[in-house]
């Protein structure tokens, strides 16, 4: 099947980023589109600064686990400036994004009690529910009447219940409805979890996620995100008002097993938290070009979501047409991320297409024209 691109599409070796846009791919200058660079800080000049001070001044790693000789004073100093920015008691810093739903899901809940996870969820999400234990029961993909019916017909069984959604799906670009959820949640005794990983910094006034643009942080009982998109360094967390969040750091295996984050990661962390809050001109930036990529190609007669959001999905029909599609923009000079079944929703390949603040107006018109020539090469665009 993969013989419709000559190129391995999850091998795909980026020579050298140039920019928080382009990178060096095959030798030649690359436009990025298909990155979670949402802000364009994997480039942050502040936070590049601050990651060469601490390596100078404290080396390059922790070598060990947050629950022996890796919690530096700069984790502390992170965990409470998360918990100062969500508004929140308390927050803990995990090493991925990933480890950060394992970690937080496990730990919350066991074979005891019942996961409602909506159907797109992310991979971690699931591997989390795999690692605790509970009975998984999933609803439709952003669907809170389908979650309260599920909800409703287990309410005779013991045991926690926990809903987990996200703010933004990665693979769609879909936003979740938060408040909805919440009510749901709050009407039918369930806790619910959101994971900010791709609308933090990008959603709601203050860059906090769907939940600030719903207007509805306050019923949200944990929200998890990660440091790897809009704050473009690596690592995770969990924040609550939850008092039990202290016990979490000795149940959570992906917590404690594991090496925390080194030095210069958490300061330049520190450093792209400050650029996020200080700049909100890059969210308005972001959502300018967001809504310019999702015209463009839907103007060029490619099927995408209804709403413009940094993650723009192209649905394919059929796999050697997205290998085609997606070697033919890589020719072209623009890298997209190939997503295909089954891990895609409802089974159809995608080309996930992401926007950042970083790209410039010339630069998403360059991308949408080389969808719109390649989309017709392929058949995937009617002449
Ligand atoms: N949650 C979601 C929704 C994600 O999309 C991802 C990564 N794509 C993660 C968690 C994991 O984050 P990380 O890559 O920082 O481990």
């Amino acid at each position: 099947m993969l013989h419709a691109s000559p190129r391995d599409p999850f091998n795909v070796v980026i020579e050298k980023p140039l920019s928080a846009s382009e990178g060096v791919i095959e030798g030649r200058p690359t436009l990025l589109f298909g990155t979670n660079n949402y802000l364009g800080m994997s480039q942050s000049t502040p936070a590049r600064e601050k990651a060469q001070a601490v390596a100078r001044s404290m080396g390059v790693g922790t070598t060990g686990s947050r629950i022996a000789n890796g919690t530096f004073s700069l984790h502390a100093q992170l965990e409470q400036r998360l918990a100062k920015l969500f508004g929140r008691k308390h927050a803990m810093v995990f090493s991925t994004g990933y480890q950060a739903n394992l970690g937080t899901i496990s730990a919350l809940v066991n074979k005891d009690d019942i996961l409602f996870l909506d159907a797109d969820c992310h991979a971690s999400i699931y591997d989390g529910a795999k690692l605790s234990g509970a009975r998984v029961i999933r609803f439709r993909h952003n669907d809170p009447a389908d979650l309260e019916k599920r909800l409703k017909r287990s309410a005779h069984e013991s045991g926690a219940r926990l809903v987990v959604i996200e703010g933004i799906y990665s693979m769609t670009g879909n936003v979740a409805p938060v408040k909805r959820f919440a009510e749901v949640c709050k009407a039918n005794g369930a806790a619910l979890m959101v994971d900010e990983a791709h609308s933090f910094g990008v959603l709601g006034e203050n860059g906090r996620g769907a939940a600030e643009l719903d207007g509805c942080e306050g019923e949200v009982d944990f929200i998890v995100g990660t440091f790897s998109k809009s704050l473009g360094t690596v690592g995770g967390y969990c924040v609550t008002d939850h008092d039990d969040i202290d016990l979490m750091r000795l149940v959570s295996r992906p917590y404690m097993f594991t090496a925390s984050l080194p030095p210069e990661i958490v300061a330049a962390t520190l450093a792209t938290i400050d650029d996020v809050e200080a700049k909100p001109e890059l969210r308005a930036q972001l959502r300018a070009n967001a809504a310019q990529l999702h015209g463009g190609l839907r103007a060029a007669g490619l099927k995408t979501g209804e709403h413009p959001s940094p993650v723009v999905a192209v649905t394919l029909d059929d796999i050697p047409q997205a290998l085609a599609f997606w070697n033919g923009l890589l020719e072209a000079g623009v890298y997209v991320n190939l997503s295909l079944p089954p891990a895609t929703p409802d089974n159809f390949p995608l080309l996930r297409c992401s926007v950042s603040a970083a790209h410039t107006p010339a630069q998403i018109e360059k991308a949408i024209a080389a969808f719109a020539q390649v989309g017709k090469a392929v058949g995937a665009i009617k002449a």
